[in-house]
């Protein structure tokens, strides 16, 4: 079976290439072999996860369209094609979704208004607003333009603050709701929303609720980063011995899941007969202290924390992954592993801006 997807893709790669020659045959063949290629639409394309995953897709043979309201930062060239609309906009949604007389064979919807705490702290309004108008639109018009295969990026946010050394909490403990921001109440509502397309609407749904992702190519500065790039920024700009900021008193528990484990398990779980939401995460659990030390042993530098006021979202997580790993999923990096792959793509960043200023 991979063999086959390994050949397909090679294959698919060549002629992908060959489609841009002028070559009057070559285009037919092209016409020919993009008829028959699964195709994906990944909205969102030109952010973190998304980017990703074009890879990915690509890699397993697809031809995918990347949709965005900007262009992938660092990667402008991925996808086979990229559209820049803004997915609040139900004619945009029809646009996005519309290829060679008819629809996708699959749909990744990872577009949102998004970023670590700082932001969700202080965009309320925006991401209740931007991101449920995507994601209404998207499920409407993916179900009624007959897309058999769609899949929603939710969160470990819809679910209720944990105590530390709590057992680890499934699924379907997601309700009664108490989420802690207003994040995860529209990821909730998405998510039913996405549900309710499935029951009533024939369209298959697969939904991964993800635990905090990081990896090279994620937004590192700006105010939308999340807690490992923003860690992994800060020692970068640091000299050695000396002190970061960091939000709260470091106490805070997370598990952090590298964008490569991430994808592998989206492209899984999109493939599988799993219904119902599904926990994506890194089984390893770490305070936000053992981050900051992690990234120091990583990078050989000492650093001193210095704790400041700041949001800090939930006290602990602790999530049940059995429903991911019945599908053969595991992290294949802990956070040492991870961090030693993100750190220098973030500390080139940091050299690269000082260089520019
Ligand atoms: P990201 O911000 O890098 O990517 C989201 C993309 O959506 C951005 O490129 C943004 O421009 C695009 N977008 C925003 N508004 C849009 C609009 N109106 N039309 C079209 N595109 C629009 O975030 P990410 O980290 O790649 O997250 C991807 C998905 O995964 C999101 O749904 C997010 O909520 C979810 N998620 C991410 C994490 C994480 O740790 N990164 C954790 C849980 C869930």
């Amino acid at each position: 079976m991979k063999f086959y997807r390994i050949i397909g893709a090679v294959t698919a790669g060549l002629l992908r290439r060959a489609g841009g020659l002028a070559d009057g045959r070559t285009k037919t063949i092209w016409k020919e072999m993009f008829r028959t290629m699964k195709k994906a639409l990944v909205c969102g394309a030109g952010g973190f996860i998304g980017g990703h995953l074009v890879k990915k897709l690509q890699k397993e043979g697809y031809w995918v369209r990347g949709v965005d309201v900007k262009r992938h930062e660092w990667s402008p060239e991925r996808a086979d094609e990229f559209a820049l609309l803004d997915l609040r906009e139900p004619e945009n949604c029809r646009k996005a979704l519309t290829v060679d007389g008819g629809t996708f064979d699959e749909v990744y919807q990872l577009a949102a208004d998004m970023g670590g705490m700082g932001f969700i702290h202080s965009a309320e309004c925006e991401i209740m607003h931007n991101s449920a108008l995507i994601n209404i639109h998207m499920i409407h018009h993916a179900s009624q333009m007959g897309v058999p295969r769609y899949f929603f990026s939710s969160s470990v946010c819809v679910y209720r603050d944990m105590k530390p050394g709590e057992p680890e909490m499934s699924e379907d403990e997601a309700i009664p709701a108490n989420p802690d921001n207003e994040y995860g109440w529209e990821k909730l509502y998405a998510e039913r929303m996405a549900q309710a397309y499935a029951r009533n609407r024939g369209i298959q749904v697969r939904i991964a609720r993800f635990q905090n992702c990081y990896g090279p190519e994620g937004t590192w500065t700006g105010g939308r980063e999340k807690a490992p790039a923003a860690i992994c920024r800060k020692v970068a700009e640091a000299e050695n011995g000396g002190e970061i900021e960091v939000w709260g008193d470091g106490s805070a528990i997370r598990s952090y899941t590298y964008v490569d484990d991430m994808v592998n398990g989206i492209y899984l779980l999109m493939h599988s007969d799993l219904e119902g939401a599904v926990n994506i995460g890194c089984p390893e659990y770490v305070s936000v202290d053992e981050l900051v030390q992690t990234v120091a042993e990583v990078t050989g530098k000492r650093v001193r924390i210095k704790h400041v006021p700041g949001p800090v979202g939930v006290q602990s997580r602790n999530f049940s992954n059995a429903r991911i790993y019945s599908l053969g999923w595991e992290a294949r990096y802990f956070l040492k592993d991870g961090i030693a792959r993100t750190y220098p793509w973030i500390a080139e960043q940091v050299r690269l801006e000082a260089e520019a200023a």
